[in-house]
């Protein structure tokens, strides 16, 4: 905001060159100053013209008193002729339109004028012997014109300073050079003027500073006020980090779309588009670069959607197309007259490839795709927060298929998504309070039905579902970020088990925990497990970790860096449902692994001969090859048990010993060393 000069009056930064122009009292910005005369102009121009009728009055006032008392002169008419035509122009002036515009300036040259006829009548007077200049009526005269000059039209001081010295002088010049005066008498009248205009400059200045201190004082106010409500507004409407309207503006705005759309029978669309994996976003560059690239992306939207032949985006009423900001990572689009589903289809195919344009962020093109769910109005709701909600659900649909797509509205995968929402979210709220257990399965030599080892393998006990198996959420927790807090939890509860089967005296055996597909991307894994066998006091040997062939040979370059780190460390590492994946012999040998899971795939057919029969065998041979210890999972009955024996392979895990148990179970399992069960019967 512009500031009032205050400081123009002595403080020393001010050039001895500045200093007169600021005491013609101005503000810094040009704006300001204009809303300064606009504000004071109405009251003020009304002002000026009562004055310059009262003028009127006053002159012909003088005219009558001089031709009554002193004489009938022409000069004394002069005061008719010459100085009421110019005031009463001043006042037809007054009355124009545009006289507002300038009437500072017109005023005071108006004010001058008088004065210079006043000066020319007054000598004349002087001459015909009547009270002129020199008598106090002149001074009177100058009084009035000077007091009208500072006080009254004085808003601006420097056009009343102006006319001032203008009329000051012509006063100086006919007291001195025709008045005819002494020069005794004309020091004399000299000496009142000049103290006089002192005097009504003295005045009109300081109420001028007055006035506009109190103005820049409510000015700030007022703008502060405005500038509130202003943000109050665009924060109620906007939304803030892209400028797009906000979920109540879009509101607004489609109502009136969607009841066109229902008295022209042409159709409507809302897509949603949800920007995939937006929180890695946030995760990597901070929530600052996000908004950045939110913001960014919103742009391209909003051009997209500009730049296609639906036409602008303006968020008033009556436009065919609106983009909006509804979530964090999510922005909706609203097509309006609309012949099909077609041209919706092409609007989401440009929208997604806007969005799969790189980003330059930190100098790196970061890669962002989009998952759009598209619900048709009046087909698939009649109203608004319908459609948001079936393009939302669709828009997840769309992400739970691979992102990077779009699709229609369709009940009954929007039904399978809402049952993945819902999950999701108790699942979260599943591992926050504790509702997850582990189960643990016996690893056991078939030979002697001894215990060697364990599974553990974790359960989700759900308030109303009762026991879940993993199968049920362990691909959505992967899917939906929340592997890494389960995988967490799992491995604390793993530890905590074995510090207080060590604890308790009881036989110690490896126990084996399932580790996710993305946990060997975590080059910081081999320290996290480091740290966790120290905090709970166990050595590494005590822990297996289980990985699937598949994830291992995804990616094995960077898994066997972690691995080789992990195996030096001292845990097990087991190569989980091997024959499954796609393991070329060379990778393996690669591999630093201790065991050998064969797959059940193969297991359940393998007493009966055949395929599976051998394709476990060459297993058996492969991994005792490799110096690994071969392991049998799925073993359910005791034909299978036999023909393992026969092919040596002792260790085995499956029900024909034991199901998975839980914890109080499996200790009385350790106490006795036995699944407590004879071998060749079913636990
Ligand atoms: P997995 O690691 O191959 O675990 C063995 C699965 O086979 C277990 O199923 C177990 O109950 C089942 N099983 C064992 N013996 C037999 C048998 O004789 N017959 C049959 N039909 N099944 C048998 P579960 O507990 O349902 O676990 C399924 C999968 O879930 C596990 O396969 C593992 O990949 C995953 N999983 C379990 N716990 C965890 C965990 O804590 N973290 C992670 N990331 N995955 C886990
Ligand atoms: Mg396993
Ligand atoms: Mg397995």
């Amino acid at each position: 905001m512009p500031t009032f000069e205050k400081k123009a009056l002595g403080t020393r930064d001010i050039g001895a060159a500045a200093l007169p122009l600021r005491l013609l009292l101005r503000f810094s910005g040009a704006d300001y100053e204009l809303r300064f005369i606009k504000h004071y102009v109405a009251f003020y121009f009304r002002y000026a013209q009562a004055s310059l009728v009262l003028g009127v009055v006053l002159i012909v006032g003088d005219y009558l008193v001089d031709r009554i008392s002193h004489n009938d002169g022409p000069a004394n008419l002069l005061r008719l002729t010459m100085a009421v035509p110019v005031l009463l122009s001043g006042l037809g002036y007054s009355l124009l339109p545009k006289a507002r515009r300038y009437w500072q300036p017109v005023m005071a040259s108006f004010i001058v004028t008088v004065a210079l006829c006043l000066m020319f009548i007054l000598v004349r007077i002087d001459e015909e012997g009547g009270a002129g200049l020199k008598s106090w009526v002149g001074v009177l005269n100058f009084t009035f014109l000077e007091f009208y000059c500072f006080v009254i039209l004085g808003v601006q001081f420097r056009h009343a300073l102006a006319a001032g010295v203008a009329i000051l002088v012509a006063f100086l010049y006919a007291l001195w050079g025709h008045a005819g005066l002494s020069t005794q008498l004309a020091g004399y009248w000299s000496y009142h003027v000049v103290t006089l205009f002192i005097l009504a400059a003295g005045i009109g200045w300081w109420r001028e500073f007055l006035l506009r201190n109190e103005f820049v004082a409510r000015t700030a106010l007022d703008d502060s006020l405005v500038e509130a409500e202003h943000r109050a507004l665009r924060l109620a409407h906007y939304d803030e980090v892209t400028g797009l309207p906000n979920r109540r503006l879009f509101a607004e705005l489609a109502g009136p779309a969607l009841e066109r759309s229902m008295r022209s029978g042409v159709g409507c669309a809302v897509l949603h588009v949800k920007i995939d994996r937006f929180g890695g976003v946030n995760d990597v560059y901070g929530r600052g670069e996000g908004d950045t690239v939110l913001a960014s992306v919103a742009q391209r939207l909003r051009a997209c959607i500009r730049g296609s032949d639906v036409a602008s985006v303006n968020p008033v009423a009556h436009e065919p197309a609106v983009v909006a900001r509804l979530g964090d990572n999510a922005f909706s689009v609203l097509l309006t007259d609309l012949d099909g589903q077609e041209r919706a289809s092409v609007v989401a195919q440009r929208l997604l490839a806007a969005v799969a344009q790189p980003i330059v962020i930190h100098a790196q093109p970061l890669s962002l795709s989009a998952s759009i769910g598209i619900a048709m109005f009046p087909g698939d709701a009649q109203d608004m927060v319908g459609l948001t909600h079936c393009a939302e659900q669709t828009a997840r649909v769309a992400a739970d298929a691979g992102g990077a797509q779009h699709k229609f509205f369709d009940e009954a995968l929007n039904a399978r998504a809402r049952e993945r929402a819902v999950l999701e979210t108790e699942l979260r709220h599943a591992i926050q309070v504790g509702q997850l257990c582990l189960h643990y399965q016996p690893k056991v030599d078939a030979r002697s039905g001894q215990l060697v080892g364990a599974e553990a393998l974790v359960r989700w006990q759900h308030p109303q579902r009762g026991l879940v198996p993993p199968g049920a959420f362990i691909e959505l927790a992967e899917e939906r970020g929340l592997i890494a807090p389960l995988t967490d939890w799992v491995l604390h509860a793993a530890c905590m088990s074995l510090r207080r089967w060590s604890d308790h005296g009881l036989s110690i055996l490896p126990l084996s925990v399932n580790l996710p597909a993305s946990s060997l991307a975590d080059a910081t894994l081999p320290d996290q497990l480091e740290g966790l066998v120290l905090h709970y006091g166990l050595q590494s040997s005590w822990l297996t970790l289980e990985l699937t062939e598949t994830m291992v040979m995804r990616e094995v370059a960077t898994a066997v860096g972690v691995l080789d780190r992990l195996r030096t460390l001292g845990f097990g590492l087991s190569l989980d449902d091997f024959g499954t994946g796609y393991s070329s012999l060379s990778q393996l040998k690669r591999l630093p692994m201790s065991e050998l899971k064969i797959d059940r795939a193969f297991i359940a057919e393998v007493a009966r001969g055949g395929r599976d029969a051998a394709l476990a065998t060459a297993i058996i041979t492969l991994g005792k090859e490799l110096g690994l210890q071969v392991v049998a999972e799925g073993v359910e009955t005791l034909e299978q048990s036999e023909f393992l024996i026969g092919r040596g392979c002792m260790l085995q895990q499956g029900f024909l010993f034991s199901r998975p148990v839980p914890q109080l179970m499996f200790e009385q399992m350790l106490i006795t060393g036995t699944t407590g069960t004879e071998t060749g019967t079913k636990a």
